[in-house]
């Protein structure tokens, strides 16, 4: 069973004293670490309360603004999801890698990998820990520049029309049960304020450049159907 879900475990502060189980009878949804406790709780407390004000801003949602976004062209509708994931250094978690890349503040002594992509300037709108925290760097209604050469249904440049979240991870280890508790809160917030939307990963719209999410990443844990098309040869198309 799920840690919590938008229905699930969330049978208060006993479940938290108890320990790492559920003490209610017939749950046994299991706890899988105390920072995972704290926010798989916040993960219900998000999906029923997270609003996305009008500036775009997630409330109760720590934010740290990064200065790489502009404006989405004039008359955008934000349709699309891109899921990505990210480690920095590569494979190590829990550092300041990430927010430091995406706040144009990457030290290129703390590690050899970081000269190569110091000069980058990248964003995505939300990043979740392993422990589950939400971070968003940019409003929704800004682009964020996450995307780079994609398609998406035939459509180019998918950071006019997306919006990015990236997940602590890499293509060798399993996601953490809170972090998809996290993502299936913070979609269902993104689908309330924008209808319509689509979900695809950064390896579906850049297919043969980038491989994130990864073979880790369990679609179905996070309440998505699978895309079943890849950037811009979809079956429709490839049948025409
Ligand atoms: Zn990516």
């Amino acid at each position: 069973m799920p840690i919590v879900s938008d229905r699930g475990c969330l049978h208060g502060r006993g479940w938290l004293r108890h320990g790492r189980r559920c003490a209610r009878p017939l749950c046994g949804d299991r706890l899988e670490s105390p920072a995972g406790a704290r926010f798989a709780v916040r993960a219900g407390v998000l999906a029923d309360k997270g609003v996305i004000s009008v500036k775009g801003w997630m409330r109760g949602v720590r934010r740290i603004a990064s200065p790489n976004f502009d404006a989405r062209p004039a008359g955008e509708r934000i349709s699309l999801v891109v899921i990505h994931a990210i480690s920095l250094p590569p494979e190590r978690f829990g550092g300041p890698g990430v927010i430091q890349l995406f706040t144009n503040a990457l030290d290129p002594d703390e590690d050899p990998y970081y000269a190569t992509i110091g000069h980058l300037r990248v964003s995505a709108h939300f990043f979740i820990r392993r422990d589950g925290e939400l971070i968003q760097f940019v409003s929704t209604e800004a682009r964020a520049w996450h995307a780079g050469v994609s398609c998406w249904r035939g459509r180019e440049r998918c950071n006019d029309f997306s919006i990015g979240i990236e997940l602590e991870g890499c293509d060798s280890r399993p996601f953490e049960t809170v972090q998809y508790d996290v993502l299936a809160a913070l979609l269902k917030r993104l689908r309330r304020r924008y209808r319509g939307l689509e979900i695809a990963g950064h390896s579906d719209i850049a297919p043969g450049r980038k491989t994130d999410p990864g073979p880790c990443f369990d679609w179905g844990r996070a309440g998505i159907v699978a895309p079943l098309q890849q950037g811009c040869f979809d079956k429709s198309q490839s049948d025409q």
